[in-house]
């Protein structure tokens, strides 16, 4: 079938995959663009609120690895968009390897202040088997279950030698540490316990170089400069598509019908999806007809994607010292490394494994967020605001010892029961492996077939074989098929030359 010359592409979804999409398509000159999106906003997992007057991320926060190798870095710099701090040669080439180098504060669920100091050896191991991960590059077998199998008993050894001569209340506190730090673990990579990390999977992610930075008139504000560029009308929002129907015969153009859950039918000649990992695990069935072939649902049954909510909480006045950045709860009772809660409905605060103080301090330096991961974190979404502030007003009283601290005012994220993110950010589950993602992003019908090709492409974060979770992993995987589509019609037809210079 000949390809018509300013092809129809619809895209579904209006998060950052599906924006950078349609932004460098309209670059090259596609004219016939349209972007379908289910709520009535743009940015998807990109999502600025606010709490009294500070600005607060209900999504992502920071560009991890703010370098020149990251282009939402680059993006964001040349929309003016972040601090000079952020700028400096020096913050782009610190190489922080996933633990920005934060001035913690170290509470015990005791009620007392610790000395950082004293919690530094079990940092120090909890690091170093983390680092030691990446001997399991590329290895199908290893001893280890998974990546809380491997860091579990290596530190139960390790400490058992390590930490011999100390006594026993403080090789107790540091044990508990590293339960602290597996469930910060927990939150980076959105999973429940990291005994669901695929040991070898784990290696896939590539880090950058550069200290996390964030936005500080909140991340939307890229959104709107990327949208402003995009032609008036591009978007139709409340519009949630019921079904791709794909590999249609017989009709010779507009090979793939796009029905929207009010009925409408619309016709392309490629469609791109950029739908969260979790929507598609729960809706893929009723989302392709044909349904996908066997291998892609396979992948995306294996690779992973769970929860990890945010609980802001502003005070009068904070009870941390002005140079602390991340405050760490340890919980006294859990001395076997133990990611997760045996009582959920009772315990799901035991989940929290620490606050991250907002930034500036000078500006914020009153408000915290919070951080908790899996399905502590799924219940926590069920309750009520009023449940979780009181929940939140018990905890810092706990680890302070002082009733009288108590919350102003809290806002908490929902992702989990999102109808269409169904979760926060994907993960290399146990099982999976570098060719998952690499179905992940197979467009359809997959190579072979005697149709029509690129009818159906695969964007969004968990479609990048590197950089999946994240928003620079989003903004590549859009531009991915986006160039994808300019390469096909530059081939058949050379007059259309791709403009590539974003
Ligand atoms: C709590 C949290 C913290 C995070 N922190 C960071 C961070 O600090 N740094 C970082 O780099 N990343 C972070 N991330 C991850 C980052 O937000 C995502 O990787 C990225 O925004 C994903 O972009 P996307 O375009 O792939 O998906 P999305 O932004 O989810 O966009 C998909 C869009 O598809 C729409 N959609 C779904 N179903 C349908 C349908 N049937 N029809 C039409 N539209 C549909 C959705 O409404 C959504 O707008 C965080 C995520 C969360 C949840």
């Amino acid at each position: 079938m000949a390809a018509s010359t300013d092809p129809q592409v619809v895209i579904i979804g209006c998060g950052i995959s599906g924006i950078s999409a349609a932004h460098r398509l309209v670059k090259a000159g596609f004219q016939r663009v349209r972007i379908l999106e289910a709520t009535e906003r743009s940015g998807g997992r990109i999502k600025t609120g606010r709490l009294g007057n500070n600005i607060t991320e209900i999504g992502a926060s920071y560009i991890h690895g703010p370098s020149e190798e990251n282009p939402l870095f680059c993006l964001a710099r040349d929309y003016g968009l972040l601090d000079p701090q952020a700028l400096t040669q020096e913050n782009q080439a610190m190489d922080v390897d996933e633990y920005p180098p934060w001035v913690p504060n170290w509470f015990s669920s005791s009620g007392q202040r610790l000395n950082a100091e004293h919690v530094n050896p079990a940092l120090e191991l909890f690091h170093e088997l983390v680092a030691e991960t990446s001997q399991f590059k590329n290895q199908e077998e290893t001893q280890w279950a998974s990546v809380g199998h491997f860091i579990r008993s290596e530190a139960r050894q390790r400490a058992a030698e390590r930490w011999k001569d100390k006594d026993e209340t403080t090789r107790q506190l540091l044990q508990c540490a590293i339960s602290t730090m597996l469930k910060v673990e927990c939150c980076a990579n959105a999973t429940h316990t990291m005994d669901k990390i695929d040991l070898a999977g784990f290696c896939m992610y590539k880090s950058l170089a550069g200290l996390d930075c964030t936005f500080p008139s909140g991340f939307e504000g890229l959104i709107e400069n990327l949208m402003s560029e995009l032609p008036t009308g591009s978007v139709t929002y409340n519009r949630p598509v019921r079904c791709v129907h794909w590999n249609n015969t017989g009709s010779g153009v507009n090979m793939v019908t796009v029905e929207c859950d009010d009925g409408e039918r619309i016709t392309a000649d490629h469609v791109i999806i950029t739908v969260p990992l979790g929507y598609l695990k729960k809706h893929h069935s009723t989302l392709f007809c044909p349904p996908l072939p066997a291998h892609k649902l396979h992948s995306i049954q294996r690779l992973g994607f769970g929860t990890c909510n945010k609980i802001y909480v502003e005070f009068e006045s904070p009870w941390w010292d002005a140079d602390c950045e991340v405050i760490y709860l340890l919980w006294k009772d859990e001395e076997d490394f133990s990611d997760q809660v045996s009582d959920i409905s009772k315990s799901w605060m035991k989940k929290m494994a620490g606050f991250t103080v907002l930034k500036p301090s000078e500006r914020y330096s009153h408000v915290l967020c919070g951080w908790i991961a899996g399905h502590e974190s799924e219940y926590m979404e069920t309750l009520t605001e009023q449940e979780v502030r009181r929940s939140i007003t018990e905890l810092v009283c706990t680890f302070t010892g002082d009733p009288t601290i108590t919350p102003k005012r809290i806002l908490r994220s929902q992702w989990f029961h999102d109808p269409w993110t169904c979760g926060s950010y994907s993960h290399p589950a146990v099982g999976c492996s570098a060719q998952d993602l690499e179905n992940m992003m197979e467009p359809l019908p997959t190579k072979g077939s005697e149709s029509q090709t690129l009818q159906v492409l695969f964007a969004g974060e968990a479609t990048h074989p590197c950089y999946y979770s994240t928003v620079h992993g989003a903004v590549v995987s859009g531009w991915r098929e986006a160039d994808r589509l300019i390469s096909h019609y530059s081939s058949i037809s050379p007059c259309r030359q791709p403009d590539l210079t974003l």
